[in-house]
């Protein structure tokens, strides 16, 4: 088994993970619905991107099995 040759001391550890970040999604309003979607994705609502029809909606509300 491989043994480090010097332990990372708690400072630098603790100074490498300060970037370890959590981001909340970039959401936007959807020119079509209105709904709060994910940027660069289409609709989950409505099925539209960039002004079009990209993928039609589910008419169901919640798809259970
Ligand atoms: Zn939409």
């Amino acid at each position: 088994m491989a043994v480090p040759k010097r332990k990372v001391s708690k400072e630098q550890k603790r100074k490498r993970r300060t970037h370890f970040k959590l981001h909340a999604p970039s959401m936007v309003v959807c020119p079509n619905c209105g709904e709060l979607t994910l940027s660069h994705t289409v609709c989950k609502k409505c099925g539209y991107y960039k002004g079009k029809l990209v993928v039609e909606p589910k008419l169901e509300e919640k798809s259970e099995e």
